[in-house]
C-alpha cells in the first residue's frame, strides 16, 4: 500500500462522498495504490450510512465507527492506527484540502529520501483578523515557551512516512494536541505552502470557545512555563506588598485616609485574583495528570470495517 488517507469525520453527510469522488478522480492512474480510513467520530447526521454506503462498493475503504464523539485528535489517532501505507496522510473531509496537493507532497518523497513529512502550511488564510490575531500570538507564545516549534498556518494536513506515523502511535497520551505530536516526534518536515478551499459544504466545527480551550490544551500539555510564572508572579507580588507597608508607615496613619482604605481593597481583590489564576493554572495541570492516570482509552470504537482483502485473510 502506497498511501493511506485518513479522514476524520464528524456531521459531514453533504461533502462526504463528493470527498470520495474527489479523491478517486485524483488518485486515478496517480498513485499506484491508496486507501481511504474514514473515522466517523460520532456524527449525529448520515455521514456513517453513507460511509458504509461507499464501503460496499469499494475495496480499499476501511471505515471506523466511534461509539461517540471523542474529538478530531482521537478521530486522527483511531486513522493512523489503521493505516498501513507506505506514506499516510491526515485530511479533512470537506475539501478545504486539496487531494491534488497529496500527489505533490508524494512527489517530494518520492524524491527526496531525507525528507520523512511533508505539511502543507496555508499561505493566506481564509479568516477573520480578530482570529488571526489571536492565533498568530499563540504561535508566538508557544514557540517562546515551549521546547517544541509550531508552524504558523500548518496544519494537520500531512504525509508522513511509516516510521514517523509508527513514532506518533506510540504516544499514547490521553489528551492529544497534534501539532505538538507531529513536532515532537521529531523526523525532518519539509513546508509546502497550499491554498485552502472554501469548505465544500455543511459547517466548520470550530468555534472560538472550542480553539481556545485547544489552544489550552497544546500550551498545558506541550510546557510547564505557566507553573513557573506562578512563583516569581508570587515573589514579584510579595515583593510589592511589602514595599506598600513600608510606605504606608512611613507615609502614616493610612486607616484614616479613604484614598488609602480604597489602595487596600482594590489589592485585596487583585491578589485574590492573581491567586485564583495560578490555582486554575495548576489545576490544569493536575486535571491532566488526573484523567492520565486513570489510563482511558483515546477513543472507543463500535465497529471498525476493513476492506475485503483483509476480511479474506482472517
Ligand atoms: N472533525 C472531527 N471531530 C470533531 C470535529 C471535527 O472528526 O469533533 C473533523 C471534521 O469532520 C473535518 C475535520 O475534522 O473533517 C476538520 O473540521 P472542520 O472542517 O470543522 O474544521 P476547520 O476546517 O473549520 O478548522
Ligand atoms: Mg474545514
Amino acid at each position: 500500500m502506497k498511501i493511506s488517507l485518513v479522514v476524520p469525520c464528524y456531521n459531514e453527510e453533504d461533502v462526504i462522498y463528493d470527498f470520495y469522488k474527489e479523491v478517486r478522480k485524483a488518485f486515478e492512474n496517480k498513485v499506484e495504490s491508496y486507501e481511504l480510513v474514514f473515522v466517523n467520530d460520532g456524527s449525529k447526521d448520515k455521514t456513517i450510512d453513507i460511509l458504509k454506503a461507499i464501503h460496499k462498493v469499494s475495496d480499499n475503504v476501511k471505515v471506523v465507527n466511534f461509539s461517540r464523539n471523542f474529538g478530531k485528535e482521537a478521530a486522527m489517532y483511531a486513522g493512523l492506527q489503521q493505516a498501513t501505507g507506505e506514506y499516510t496522510c491526515v485530511i479533512d473531509a470537506d475539501l478545504q484540502q486539496r487531494p491534488e496537493v497529496v500527489l505533490r507532497m508524494m512527489d517530494i518523497l518520492d524524491n527526496d529520501a531525507e525528507v520523512d513529512c511533508v505539511a502543507a502550511y496555508q499561505e493566506e488564510r481564509k479568516e477573520g483578523k480578530v482570529l488571526t490575531f489571536f492565533k498568530d500570538s499563540f504561535y508566538k507564545l508557544m514557540n517562546s515557551i515551549s521546547e517544541v516549534e509550531f508552524r504558523k498556518g500548518a496544519s494537520d494536513f500531512r504525509l508522513m512516512r511509516r516510521p514517523m506515523v509508527n513514532a506518533v502511535i506510540n504516544m499514547t497520551e490521553y489528551h492529544r494536541f497534534s501539532k505538538g505530536l507531529f513536532s515532537f516526534v521529531g523526523f525532518n518536515t519539509q513546508y509546502i505552502p497550499y491554498e485552502v478551499q472554501e469548505r465544500a459544504a455543511g459547517e466548520s466545527k470550530w468555534s472560538f470557545a472550542k480553539l481556545f480551550i485547544y489552544a489550552v490544551e497544546g500550551i498545558v500539555g506541550y510546557t510547564t512555563a505557566p507553573l513557573k510564572v506562578a512563583s516569581f508572579a508570587g515573589i514579584g507580588l510579595m515583593s510589592a506588598a511589602f514595599l506598600y507597608m513600608i510606605i504606608a508607615l512611613i507615609v502614616g496613619a493610612v486607616t484614616a485616609n479613604i484614598t488609602a482604605a480604597i489602595a487596600i481593597i482594590t489589592l485585596i481583590l487583585f491578589m485574590s485574583g492573581v491567586q485564583l489564576l495560578f490555582i486554575g493554572i495548576i489545576g490544569e495541570y493536575l486535571a491532566r495528570t488526573y484523567m492520565q492516570g486513570k489510563n482511558r482509552p483515546v477513543y472507543i470504537a463500535k465497529e471498525i470495517l476493513t476492506y475485503e482483502e483483509e476480511k479474506e485473510e482472517e
